[in-house]
């Protein structure tokens, strides 16, 4: 058998910007280089696929060897057909040297079912598309295929116990789709065999498809003529691509009378003249909300696509840790707590408990973008009820740091219109820095613990300090922010 030319992702990326594909086939050096949370979706997407094959027991895998053997498998595929196996994983088929393989191929009353399994809780229509593919070529290597289905992630699914493997996925069919997309896909596979083919560069601009329906890993090389500071995509509620298509990249481009929101408009002008803004009656008001003791609290949080914990769900939001500095009063020395999660059991009661004793019942609770820890805590609140009465009255007493910067009370052309606190804090607290940490934010904190359980012991013992370390940072920057904040309004 011929190797293929096209398989189901070189289509895809085909579909999404033919350059891609271009890439891909014939300048692969030119490709991002990989990154940990790319590779860490990647495995969590192995894992379910893993799982999902419970639905299907008993198949037979017709995986091949390596990636570069898949003529094998689809070799091993038709034998296993014609040898009247029941349930095929991996099932692989070429037809035209285009091949596709597809997660569970089944056999009931001699038709066959057709499944492709999505590490996602919602069917996308990126998903139609590629099992529209599938679609044409199984049925073009003929296997009539009864039905075609799309088997995702279950978000209603909560854990008791051992994993409800039927309850954990959903199953939609998608036949009525994938058959009007039929000639769709016979037409772009024309297309792109016929650009390989000529092995001509196809001229693509950037645009929205470099991020949709997924991240294109040939960016550093499209982008790399394009402001990676102050360009249009840094407004704000800008306009964004409508810039683009009026030949503006850089903040500088925009003319003066261009028509912007006021958001956007506020930061062209102040990054302009360089001057700050300050709403000085607005930020007194703020401050004087805060009452003593001031508890400055920051959580990091897991997403499992799987739900590992009973009473979770899956992509829940689950708290693993959390830092809390105190004063308990004007000019009173800073005290720290901290809590973080073993790694291997549910973090979230102890983690509650402990909460509940550290925040007392009255002071004002200090986080940024405090709207994300008081969902947390609700969902706490459902998760483990008896504690209701405390987490109520916990999340009473929030006040969010973030809202003076996002509001533009105090607005510095150097938070680039952002107010994160990775923006604000360089401008506010220039000598406190995320720069020195070896975990710098939050996503890599969430990877680092969700790997912690399968380190040896020496790593584990100085990744859980660079977690504390990191979070520790978060609610110290809060600390400063305020100081900083209320010394400016003094100094007024
Ligand atoms: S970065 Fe954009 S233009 Fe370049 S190959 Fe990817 S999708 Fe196409």
């Amino acid at each position: 058998m011929t190797k293929h030319v096209l398989s189901k992702s070189t289509f895809m990326y085909g579909c999404q910007c033919p350059k891609r594909l271009f890439l891909y086939k014939f300048k692969p050096s030119l490709r991002n280089p990989e990154d940990e949370g790319q590779q860490a979706i990647f495995a969590a997407g192995t894992n379910v696929g893993l799982l999902a094959q419970s639905l299907f027991p008993g198949g037979v895998d017709a995986s091949p060897p390596d990636t570069f053997s898949y003529q094998k498998s689809v070799e091993k595929t038709r034998k296993l057909i014609e040898a009247g196996a029941t349930v095929i994983y991996e099932a692989a088929f070429q037809f035209e040297e285009v091949l596709c393989a597809l997660d569970i191929l089944v056999r009931k009353k001699n038709k066959w079912y057709a499944f492709e399994v999505k590490g996602s809780v919602s069917v996308r229509p990126q998903y139609i598309q590629d099992a529209s593919l599938q679609y044409h070529v199984i049925t073009n290597s003929g296997l009539k295929l009864e039905d075609i289905s799309i088997v995702y992630l279950n978000n209603q699914y909560e854990r008791q116990g051992d994993l409800d493997i039927k309850q954990l996925f959903n199953t939609d069919s998608i036949l009525g789709e994938v058959l009007e997309q039929q000639p769709f896909i016979s037409d772009k596979i024309v297309e792109l065999k016929v650009m390989l083919t000529l092995k001509k560069e196809p001229v693509m601009d950037i645009g929205p498809h470099c991020s949709d329906p997924y991240t294109c890993n040939f960016t550093n090389h499209c982008w790399k003529d394009f402001p990676t500071e102050n360009n249009i995509f840094s407004l704000s509620r800008g306009p964004g691509w409508e810039l683009y298509e009026e030949g503006f990249k850089h903040l500088d481009d925009i003319p003066q009378d261009y028509a912007l929101s006021p958001k956007a408009a506020m930061q062209l002008n102040h990054y302009r003249t360089g001057e700050i803004f300050i709403d000085e009656k607005a930020i007194k008001g703020f401050l004087s909300e805060f009452q003593y003791p001031l508890y400055f609290f920051d959580f990091e949080t897991i997403m499992p696509a799987v739900p590992e914990f009973d009473h979770s769900r899956p992509y829940q939001q689950l708290p693993f840790q959390f830092s809390l500095h105190i004063k308990r009063k004007p000019g009173a020395a800073l005290e720290h707590y901290s809590f973080l999660g073993d790694g291997i059991t549910d973090p979230r009661e102890a983690l509650i408990k402990e909460m509940i004793k550290l925040l007392g019942s009255k002071g004002s609770i200090i986080g940024w973008n405090a709207s994300f820890e008081k969902t947390c805590i609700k969902k706490l609140i459902l998760d483990f009820p008896k504690y209701e009465k405390q987490l109520s009255s916990i999340n009473e007493r929030w006040i969010d740091l973030m809202k003076p910067f996002q509001s533009r009370w105090y607005y510095h052309p150097d938070f680039k219109g952002s107010a994160s606190i990775k923006n604000v804090l360089p401008v506010m607290v220039p000598d406190l820095s995320y720069e020195d940490l070896d975990i710098q934010e939050g996503g890599t904190a969430s990877l680092v613990y969700a790997q912690l359980k399968d380190q040896d012991v020496a790593t584990q013992a100085i990744q859980r300090n660079q977690l504390l370390e990191y979070c520790k940072l978060d609610t110290m920057a809060m600390v400063r922010i305020l100081e900083n904040l209320e010394e400016l309004i003094r100094s007024k």
